[in-house]
């Protein structure tokens, strides 16, 4: 696949080097690649966001992310196997400590049981949420040999586990496992056997569980969708493949793939015109694995509409960390952020996790702003100890780190405590 794609770029191998490393010789300059067109319509004036008054109301969403479900997983396999994932029935032996039961540290991802657990648990607390966002990453580590059946089987399975266990809204976007193979999302442009179809008409059939029917035509196109969640609320969710460094396709047109990015311009614009706030969900964070001109076209995008978009939350990373972006004219007044949440996977090193977003709540004037977040973990050690899987807080965001809210301002001035405070650096960075 890479060499046909290689064999039909119109860039030259210098551009192709400045798209996927940044660092190569001379300097890399996105904005002399292609552009998204921003509408006519002034930019209103910005009022700096303020936290919503003592007692307002809450919303509480769940976030799901990077689940990573591995149907080969067995207990007693090796870990640590020299292969990119192991604790499976066929992977090379020779580990002195097999895999645990409930999913292990090491080359691991998580057994279907430990899934089903999770959903179990979170069944019991699902009237605490009014909705999910799950953005993406289903299939496990084993890239070497995933077929296309293989894929859709893995979106299946843990979707119907979802449906069976979860009653509330989902709203879901594409990671960048989900193909076969790993991260070759082909723009629309590509027909025939290469063509992305075979994934997208499935999305389209699994997400429309919990989008509405309109969605299906842009799932169908690209993956990507947007949905009123309630009155003043609107949720987009983006491909963010047609961003990613390592999907090749995009070698052969990297400009706006799918139109995806002046798409969400437009969104944006009619949100805009009627007043709602916007969250927008997707896999990869811009500026992370993204090509640098769409990273630059996204940054545009958000600066333009600051005060439409209320918050951001990606996946991916397996990490627990933000982005702040800044304004484009002095870069020093903190416009937005993207939240990046942990994943269900324990690959690598991680304990297996989910997190509630605490949103302004659903009242006329709410800002629909991130008011708090809380981290859920389960101790993987404990439970392959006690065979008793908990998933327990790990930590709640303002009271870890002292903070009274959570504007881009609260954020900014985080960030400069995280560069005095070593006390706080070590709880944030551990
Ligand atoms: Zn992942
Ligand atoms: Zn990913």
């Amino acid at each position: 696949e890479i060499v046909t794609i290689i064999g039909q770029t119109p860039l030259s191998s210098a551009e192709v080097c400045g798209l996927v490393v940044s660092d190569c010789s001379g300097p890399y300059d996105p904005t002399k690649f292609w552009k998204v067109t921003l509408p006519n319509t002034p930019k209103p004036p910005v009022t700096p966001p303020k936290p919503p008054k003592p007692g307002a109301p809450v919303s509480r969403v769940l976030f799901l992310s990077d689940v990573h479900v591995d149907l080969l997983y067995k207990p007693g396999a090796n870990a640590y196997c020299g292969e990119y994932l192991c604790c499976r029935a066929n992977s090379p032996a020779g580990s002195p400590k097999p895999a645990g039961k409930w999913g292990d540290y090491r080359y691991c991802d998580t057994p279907l049981w430990t899934m089903e657990n999770l959903l179990q648990h979170l069944a019991e607390k699902q009237s605490e949420f009014d909705y999910a966002i799950w953005t993406g990453d289903i299939p496990p580590h084993n890239i070497w040999n995933q077929s296309r059946a293989d894929q859709l089987n893995a979106l299946n399975i843990v979707s119907d586990m979802i449906l069976k266990y979860l009653n509330i809204p989902i709203y879901p976007s594409l990671g960048n496992h989900e193909s076969a193979p790993v991260n070759s999302f082909p723009p629309p442009f590509i027909t025939g056997k290469d063509s992305i179809s075979w994934l997208y008409d499935a999305l389209a059939e699994t997400w429309t569980h919990w989008t509405p029917v309109s969605t299906k035509r842009n799932i169908e196109k690209g993956a990507f969708y947007s949905v009123l969640v309630r009155p003043g609320l609107r949720l987009i969710s983006i491909n963010t493949n047609y961003c990613y460094n390592l999907n090749w396709w995009l070698l052969l047109n990297t400009t706006d793939p799918a139109g995806q990015l002046q798409w969400l311009t437009q969104q944006l614009q009619q949100a805009e015109d009627k007043g709602e706030k916007v969250h927008i969900i997707g896999h990869i964070p811009p500026g992370i694995d993204c090509l640098s001109a769409w990273s630059w076209n996204y940054y545009r995008i958000i600066d333009r509409y600051e005060s439409t978009v209320a918050a951001q939350f990606f996946g991916h990373t397996h990490r627990d960390h933000f982005e702040l972006f800044y304004d484009m004219k002095n870069r020093t007044r903190p416009t937005n952020i993207a939240y990046i949440g942990p994943s269900v996977t324990t690959y690598k090193y991680m304990n297996p996790g989910y997190r509630v977003y605490e949103i302004d709540g659903n009242y006329p004037e709410s800002s629909m702003q991130l008011v708090n977040q809380q981290t859920y973990i389960m101790n993987l050690t404990e439970a392959n100890l006690t065979d008793k899987p908990t998933w327990k807080l790990e930590y709640d965001t303002k009271e870890a780190y002292n903070m009274s809210s959570m504007t881009p301002a609260d954020w900014d001035k985080f960030v400069q405590r995280l560069e005095k405070d070593t006390e706080l650096f070590k709880t944030f960075y551990r």
